[in-house]
């Protein structure tokens, strides 16, 4: 019977140019994400699924591991077209490992035996032809993580583009410049889950913090529009002095970047640390506020945060935007994307009007690509 690494070795295409370089001894460096791995002859870089074979880069292609359409303020995006259903999709393996994932049936497919999962080949056209016939106004690559197979998304995203369709990327942010240059005209939302501000913590997940630090940054310069997510890890990234530093570096790169801290529960091999409790979320909250960031939400806890799952004016503090879970309950926001009281641009990509929210809470489409 054939092996999931077989099926995915038979979905592949050759690497865009952009992100693979030739290397001595037949070797090539991926630049797909911030690993860069150096790729020997038949061998795979550090997350399986793209790898040298004959001194060719072969990366995903052609298949997804799952759909689902998730309001966007599930990936989450706060400032950017409330309401709007985002059609999502998910392919296998991932960069990092992280012990915690509450994706890891599809991230970890290719190292963890428990992890099983499909691949469902599919063609980017009948795609979004479900997208539009669904009402989706954005397209978004997540669960697992999008770089590793940028440029399937990116035909993905050429096909929603000629549709009048956004499209996203819900992120890790282990990036390079050479992946966000290929990525700049066909993405336009970029959430970056930044899971902690120390080297060591990132070093557990089989990752490195400099790079989603310069990604970050650079996503900001090259205008995507970007939003920050931090899963609060009670043990783990929630130190009072870690949070500050992340807030600073945050606000550094623009007070107006809005960071979502979001609750964790037990999942995957993280079984004995505690849930985050809403007190948590709040000091965290507190501590991004007082670093000098604008706008600050606290995520996964509906109803238990006070108001911090809504949008307020940071000139005047009038309600722009208010929610309970994914829900809008009020949107104020005018057509110019501006504060109704005291005129302020309010930051981030605004439709002219609200038009309302297809679903709140994620469903799956009612037919497979089988
Ligand atoms: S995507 Fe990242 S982990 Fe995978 S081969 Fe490229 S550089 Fe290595």
């Amino acid at each position: 019977m054939a092996t999931l690494k077989d099926v995915l070795n038979q979905n592949v295409h050759v690497a865009a140019p952009q992100l693979c370089e030739r290397l001595d001894g037949n070797r090539l460096r991926c630049y797909a994400c911030g690993h860069q791995c150096p790729i020997p002859e038949g061998q795979a870089g550090v997350c399986k699924v793209r790898y040298n074979q004959n001194g060719e880069l072969f990366v995903p292609w052609g298949y997804v591991g799952g759909v689902q359409c998730d309001p966007v303020e599930k990936k989450p995006f706060f400032h950017a077209y409330p309401g709007a259903l985002a059609y999502s999709f998910g392919m296998l393996g991932c960069d990092l490992h992280c012990g915690y994932c509450q994706n890891w049936v599809t991230s970890q497919a290719l190292r963890d035996p428990r992890a099983v999962s499909s691949a469902q080949r599919i063609v980017p056209e009948a795609m979004i032809g479900e997208a539009v016939e669904l009402g989706a106004r954005i397209v978004v690559s997540t669960y697992n993580e999008p770089l590793i197979t940028a440029e399937w998304a990116v035909e993905i995203f050429k096909a929603a583009k000629a549709a009048g369709l956004l499209t996203g990327f819900v992120s890790n942010g282990n990036g390079t410049p050479q992946v966000l240059e290929f990525l700049r005209p066909w993405v336009d939302l970029y959430k970056v889950d930044l899971k902690s501000f120390d080297q060591g913590h990132y070093h557990q997940l089989g990752g490195r913090l400099q790079p989603v630090l310069d990604t970050i940054r650079r996503l900001h310069e090259m205008d995507f529009w970007l939003e920050i997510v931090t899963l609060l890890i009670p043990g783990f990234n929630d130190s009072t002095e870690e949070l500050q530093r992340m807030a600073a570096f945050l606000a550094g790169v623009s007070p107006d970047l809005p960071w979502h801290v979001t609750a964790f529960h037990a999942d995957y091999k993280m079984t004995e640390t505690p849930d985050t409790t809403p007190e948590m979320l709040l000091r965290a909250a507190e501590i991004g506020k007082s670093e000098g960031l604008r706008f600050v939400y606290a995520g996964n806890l509906p109803g238990q945060v006070g108001d911090l799952e809504n949008t307020f004016c940071s000139g005047c503090g009038e309600l722009l935007i208010e929610r309970w879970g994914y829900y809008i309950r009020a949107y104020r926001i005018t057509a110019e994307g501006c504060c109704p009281k005291c005129v302020a641009a309010v930051p981030g990509r605004w439709a002219k009007r609200f038009e309302g929210q297809i679903a709140h809470l994620p469903f799956l489409p009612d037919r497979s690509y089988r």
